[in-house]
């Protein structure tokens, strides 16, 4: 069955409709891409999905729970173990150091500091920002940034990736490394990745797209 499934979601901002009867599923070791014109929905579906963003109505389930019927700190401890997070936008931590950044998930989960910062030094190295590890994220390029962040999101080996745009400030060797270790997360920890694109050479990375137009996606897979 799905891992993560989204049913009839509906979300409006003042009278700005931004869902408007999305369904969506992922099952476990799948590659998603969520494509569609810019303002359709994407990254706000993306949200409902990760519990950051209340839908006005519908059902976003995980592992069987609804999410709507879990507490706050429930959806903050659940994307803490299970999730992990590619986004555009303040995703590191600007006091803490590159390997510090990628190392706090793990630290969150209790992994002490030395054996966490030597797991996160391993992703930095696979993805070649190992060399900007104790700079802050103000002090490297926004390509570092973003590989550094996909290290944090993949390092303390999630269910569920989200990325949005995961490659959008890398050329396109970087972009394919990036794609290559979601990919690998996919097949070899089961990881699911619900990915938000508008480039067709990370979509040719999925196992399966989705397109969001108006609010709305119709995903064929559904499937609780
Ligand atoms: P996409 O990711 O496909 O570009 P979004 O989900 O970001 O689409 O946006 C869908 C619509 O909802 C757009 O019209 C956008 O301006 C609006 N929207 C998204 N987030 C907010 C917000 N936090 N406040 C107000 N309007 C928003
Ligand atoms: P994307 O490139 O993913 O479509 P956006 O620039 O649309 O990104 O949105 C970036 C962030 O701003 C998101 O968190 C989104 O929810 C929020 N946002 C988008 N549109 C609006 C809006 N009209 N008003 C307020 N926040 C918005």
């Amino acid at each position: 069955g799905s891992l993560l499934a989204a049913h009839d979601l509906h979300k409006t901002y003042g009278s700005t409709p931004a869902l408007d009867g999305a369904s969506f599923s992922v099952h476990p070791g799948e590659v998603v891409a969520v494509m569609g014109p810019s303002g359709s929905g994407k990254s706000t579906l993306l949200h409902c999905l990760a519990g950051i963003v209340t839908p006005d109505s519908g059902t976003v389930t995980y592992g069987g729970r609804e999410l709507s019927a879990m507490s706050d700190a429930g959806r903050s401890a659940l994307r803490r173990t299970d999730f992990g997070f590619v986004f555009q936008f303040g995703q590191l931590v600007p006091e803490l150091t590159c390997v510090e950044n990628v190392a706090l998930p793990l630290r969150l989960n209790g992994v002490k500091r030395k054996e966490a910062e030597g797991t996160a030094l391993e992703w930095m190295a696979r993805l070649e920002v190992d060399d900007v590890a104790a700079k802050r994220p103000g002090e490297v390029s926004g390509g570092q940034g973003q590989r550094v962040a996909v290290a944090r999101a993949l390092v303390a080996t999630p269910k569920v990736v989200f990325a949005d745009e995961p490659t959008g400030a890398l050329d396109s060797l970087n972009g394919e490394r990036v794609m290559e270790l979601l990919t690998e997360s996919a097949r070899t920890a089961g990881t699911a990745v619900v990915l938000v694109t508008h480039e067709a050479r990370v979509a040719a990375y999925s196992d399966r797209d989705v397109v969001v137009r108006d609010g709305r996606c119709r995903d064929l897979e559904y499937a609780v």
